[in-house]
Parts: structure tokens; sequence; C-alpha cells
């Protein structure tokens, strides 16, 4: 009998590298939202890789309110070169998606620029750690309205230009934390319940204007999020790749490359999909179907 061994993924491994349709998203264009770094800049250089070209939007100074990011603009920048390196073109935004106002430029400079938008990732996110009820009520607040708030805000500002076209998709990035709890992640954990909540409200009221509506759930995903907490560094021998190794069913896959979470969005993105909204996508290495995830 013929036995298959499951490759062991290093902490650079690409999906990409597995082979990809290059034409896939071929004269289409894709905004994605937490785009200057992590999940977002994956998702930017996946659909650029497979034809796209790309609004990148991440949090930037001149939106009022705003955290003071100094690194933005060299990542925003780092992830336009990566875009434009794979001969695709790129709009570089500052937006941050608790801002109406702003998401409202970013779609209107991106139709400009490109005169449609077939995709849209809202993906912008950001993690609190803390027992609840040591939680401040301002970063209670900030979680909510970046992780839910954002995603509604990104859907509402391009919601008109699909209904219109009568096509489009709109993705976002979940979380096995919308399935499971984890002691320390309650703002996080309530708001990407929440953002389940959301998308299939979004599939229902899009639906009758052949808008499609998916949403990606993943696990441990290699990226500044998850990479820079006490418990060490995501990937080699750390503790923290331990600690994911027993929660997930791959356990030589239980640190996932941010292109794993893009290529299933490319996916979902895809006339492949074309039957599909809606869809809760588990990209988790099998963490869901573990028991334990309440460490
Ligand atoms: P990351 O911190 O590496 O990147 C997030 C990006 O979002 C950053 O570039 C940041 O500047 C941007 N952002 C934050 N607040 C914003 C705002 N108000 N407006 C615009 N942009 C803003 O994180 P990541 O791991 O790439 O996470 C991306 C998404 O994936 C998030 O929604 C996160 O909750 C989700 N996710 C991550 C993991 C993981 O293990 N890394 C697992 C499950 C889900």
């Amino acid at each position: 009998m013929r036995q298959e061994t499951m490759k062991e993924f290093g902490d650079d491994h690409d999906v990409r590298d597995e082979g990809r349709p290059v034409t896939r998203h071929l004269g289409k264009a894709v905004l994605v939202t937490g785009a200057a770094r992590g999940i977002g800049r994956a998702v930017a250089e996946t659909f650029a890789a497979e034809g796209a070209d790309v609004v990148a939007c991440d949090v930037g100074a001149p939106v009022q309110g705003a955290q003071s990011t100094t690194a933005w603009r060299d990542d925003l920048d780092g992830t336009a070169s990566s875009v434009r390196a794979l001969g695709r073109r790129c709009l570089a935004v500052p937006v941050d998606v608790r801002s109406q106002a702003s998401l409202d430029e970013a779609v209107a400079r991106g139709l400009e620029e490109f005169g449609r938008l077939d995709v849209v990732v809202a993906n912008a996110g950001i993690m609190q750690s803390a027992q609840f009820w040591e939680i401040a009520e301002e970063t209670w607040q900030a979680v909510l309205d970046v992780n839910l708030g954002g995603v509604w805000r990104t859907a509402k500002a391009v919601a008109p230009h699909m209904i219109e076209r009568r096509s489009g998709v709109i993705l976002a990035t979940a979380s096995v934390q919308a399935r499971s709890a984890r002691k320390g992640l309650a703002a996080y954990t309530a708001s990407k319940h929440g953002l389940l909540g959301l998308m299939k409200s979004l599939a229902l009221e899009l639906g009758d204007h052949d808008v499609r509506v998916n949403t990606v759930l993943p696990g441990a995903v290699h990226t500044p999020m998850i990479d820079n907490d006490e418990t060490g560094r995501l990937g080699g021998d750390s503790p923290r790749t331990a600690f994911f190794r027993k929660m997930a069913a791959l356990r030589n896959r239980s640190a996932l490359p941010p292109s794993a979470v893009a290529a299933a969005m490319s996916w979902l993105a895809s006339d492949e999909a074309g039957h599909v909204t809606g869809a809760e996508l588990q990209v988790d290495a099998g963490s869901l179907i573990l028991p334990g995830l309440n460490h």
C-alpha cells in the first residue's frame, strides 16, 4: 500500500510555491484592508500574482483618531512594491476602518483608478490580551470597532458599486476564535463571533444582487499579530509552536503561512466558487475539530 507522508512545513513555507492558476483574477481589481503586513499583504500579493490590480489600505497618520504608525508608510509601500514587482498596479491608500469617510474615499479612489472593484477583503484587525475584567473600556471599544465595525463599514462602502454591477465578492478574515474561546481574549473573541453574524446578514441581503459574501477562519498564522507576545516567536522550536502543535490535527502545519489564508480567499473570490456564499471556511490545520482551545 502506498504510504503518503506529510511534508514538514518550515517557517518560510509559502503555499504559492505549490503552484497556482496565474490568470484566475486577471483583469479584476481587489481592495484589501490591513494590507501593510501579515495576512493582508499576502492577500494583496496572491491576488496580484493571479492577475488582479490592488487597492492596498492600512491605517495611516492622516486619519483623525488613528494611532500613530510611523512604520506604516514603509510597510504599505512594501506591499505596493511587491504587487508592482508582480506586474500589477497598486494604489496604496491610508485607511482607518474606524472611519466610514476614509473607506468611502478608498473605494472612490479605487474606482477612479481601476474602474471597478471585483473583490473586497475586509481583513484589518487588532487583538487584545487581558482577562476580561482588566480590559479597559477604550480597548474594548477599539477591538469591536476595528474587527466588527470595520468590516461592516468596508462592506457598506463597496456595496452600492457591487449592487449596481450585480457582481462582486466580499470576504472577511474572522478567526477560529469566532467559534471557540481562549482565556485572555474576550474582546477579540466577542468581535469575531459577532463577525460571523454580520457576514451571514450581508450574504442574505446581497444575495438578491448576485454579490457573494464569505468568511475565512484562520488558525494560528505566522504574522506580527501573534508573533510578538511573551510566549515567544511562532515557528521553530519555540514554546509557542509547541502550544499550537498540541491544538492542531495537522501538527506539522499548525503555524500557517499567511499565504495559506490568502489562497483560500483567492478561491472563494474566484468563479470556481460562484455558488458559494455565506460560507465560513476554516483554514486552521484542523484546530477547531479538537477539544482544548480553552487554554
Ligand atoms: P497584523 O497585525 O500582522 O496585520 C494587521 C494589519 O491591520 C496591520 O497592518 C494593521 O496596521 C492593520 N490595521 C489595524 N487596525 C487598523 C485600522 N483601524 N484600519 C486599517 N488597518 C488597520 O495581523 P494579521 O495576523 O495579518 O491579521 C489580519 C487579520 O487576520 C485580522 O483580522 C486578525 O484578527 C485575523 N487573524 C489573524 C490570525 C493570526 O494568527 N495571525 C489568526 C486568525 C485571524
